[in-house]
């Protein structure tokens, strides 16, 4: 799970799957990241390190309680989180405070009123310090209290206060997490501990303590990125244990979005430079805040911790391109684009299923079909049967072009007519690399001679339901595209 399917924030699955191991990259977008399942992951991983007391343990805890459980509430008004996601241009699913009782309603509750639990552990005479937060603890079989003041995660420093009934001996089992590197230190008292494991161990501290000794630590952050398994240039960018959030615009363009290529919506970043450091700079005054310098095509982005970031349009992931690979990807847009503008060119009408004013204008009919939403884009799916009327231009020869998504959850088949006439057959097999796709149908001249318009229906076949229907367009096939 933590290894093999989980995003830099902690958080996994989409739309409540899995997917393959170790392939994310296409796994990014759209409804990831559902907050129960990471409320039970850090159930699981306390338990482990109570079984077992090692640091990867402490270290997924870290990662999932400061970037996804934390963004998972919204600090304005309580409301949690159903999907955190982390894709491009997406939005959090806040849940409705009075209507909602999802799963991820009820952990929602529990993971916040859960901060106290796995800070500290205790075994013999060994105290483990897990994570750094503002905190007491009464070790009562040693007769310790010890407390934490912290400016943790944004700042970084952390001092720990000893409070002894007498003098006695145990071991403090401090963690130095993974991203503290060089600058990390530690002193007792005042004086600097010479000798400090590497980073992603305990610094094990046993001696004699007594009545008002202090720890110190001092955990320098740094800018780093984490890549996705399966894709070396799509990265999410992070600041220690924090991973950031690029601020893309309000929430209200959830559904305005056209789609994630959009590079006014979702830049790209374009740079020969490695270092993330050399053009993620941070904002003075602010810790934690970054904006991208020199490198985001159309617009530099601005960064903020992700659980800080709440009622915006985002994104974690991000695409890098070398100068020489964008120049090779702008081709490829603009080829596209190119596509498109002449795809709209001999466009006669085109409906959008699933947007009530355009399903009206195109007398959209139905039994037992419903409005879906996918990667925020609007559709229609249905179990019997569904209809559009589109206007035609007999003039010409006609072609419908209809628009899917290849990651149905189940096998769908259905047949398209026109005026009661079978002019094609489609099957979309169950579970494939999410992506949207266009399928061309040719109609026979005298299905739309004489004609001004045509009823268009999907047709459910052999038990199975039709596919959600993205977009309906109706075209002239002599059109030179
Ligand atoms: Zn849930």
């Amino acid at each position: 799970m933590v290894y093999h399917h989980s995003f830099a924030t902690g958080g996994h699955g989409k739309d409540e799957y899995f997917g393959e191991p170790n392939k994310l990259n296409d796994q990014v977008d759209g409804r990831t990241a559902e907050s129960c399942n990471v409320y039970n992951m850090l159930k699981m991983t306390r338990t482990l390190f109570a079984l077992q007391p090692d640091i990867k343990y402490a270290e997924f805890q870290e990662r999932a309680l400061f970037n996804h459980v934390l963004g998972s509430i919204d600090s304005a008004d309580g409301r949690t989180c159903y999907m955190v996601p982390v894709g491009r241009g997406v939005t959090h699913e806040y849940q409705d405070m009075f209507e909602s009782f999802t799963c991820c309603v009820g952990t929602g509750m529990e993971n916040h009123a859960l901060h106290g639990d796995g800070i500290y552990y205790e075994s013999g005479d060994k105290l483990w310090v897990n994570l750094y937060t503002p905190s007491t603890v009464e070790w009562k079989t040693m007769g310790v209290k010890l407390t934490m003041e912290t400016d943790f995660p944004e700042g970084r420093t952390v001092k720990l206060k000893l409070e002894l009934k007498s003098k006695s001996k145990f071991t403090l089992a401090l963690r130095r997490p993974s991203w503290a590197k060089e600058g990390f230190t530690v002193t007792v008292n005042g004086g600097k501990v010479s000798q400090v494991p590497p980073a992603g161990s305990y610094v094990e501290l046993t001696r004699k303590w007594k009545s008002g000794d202090t720890v110190e630590l001092v955990l320098p952050k740094t800018l780093r990125e984490e890549t996705v398994p399966d894709n070396a240039r799509r990265v999410a960018l992070l600041w220690g244990p924090l991973v950031l959030a690029g601020n893309l615009g309000p929430e209200e363009w959830k559904w305005n979005r056209k789609n994630m290529d959009d590079l006014a919506v979702v830049p790209v970043f374009v740079t020969a430079d490695t270092n993330v450091a050399n053009w993620l700079k941070p904002v003075a005054g602010q810790p934690g805040a970054c904006r991208t310098e020199g490198v985001g095509r159309e617009k530099e982005v601005d960064f903020v911790p992700f659980y800080r970031l709440h009622r915006r349009t985002y994104a974690v992931y991000w695409d890098l391109f070398s100068p020489q690979e964008w120049n090779k990807r702008a081709r490829e847009i603009a080829a596209e684009r190119e596509k498109q503008h002449k795809l709209e060119l001999a466009t006669v009408a085109y409906a959008q299923p699933g947007e009530m004013q355009p399903e009206r204008d195109f007398n959209q009919q139905g039994e037992d079909s419903e409005p879906d939403r996918i990667m925020g884009r609007p559709a229609r799916r249905g179990s019997k049967w569904f209809s559009f009327d589109l206007p035609v231009d007999p003039a010409h020869p006609m072609a419908l072009v209809a628009t899917y998504y290849d990651d149905e959850w189940r096998k769908r088949t259905f047949d398209i007519l026109v005026d009661g006439q079978k002019i094609g057959e489609q099957v979309i097999q169950e579970r494939r690399t999410p992506h949207f796709f266009d399928v061309e149908y040719p109609i026979p001249a005298d299905l739309v001679n004489g004609k001004k318009k045509v009823t268009v229906r999907f047709q459910a076949t052999n038990g199975n339901e039709i596919a959600a229907v993205f977009g309906l367009r109706m075209i002239r096939a002599d059109a030179g595209r």
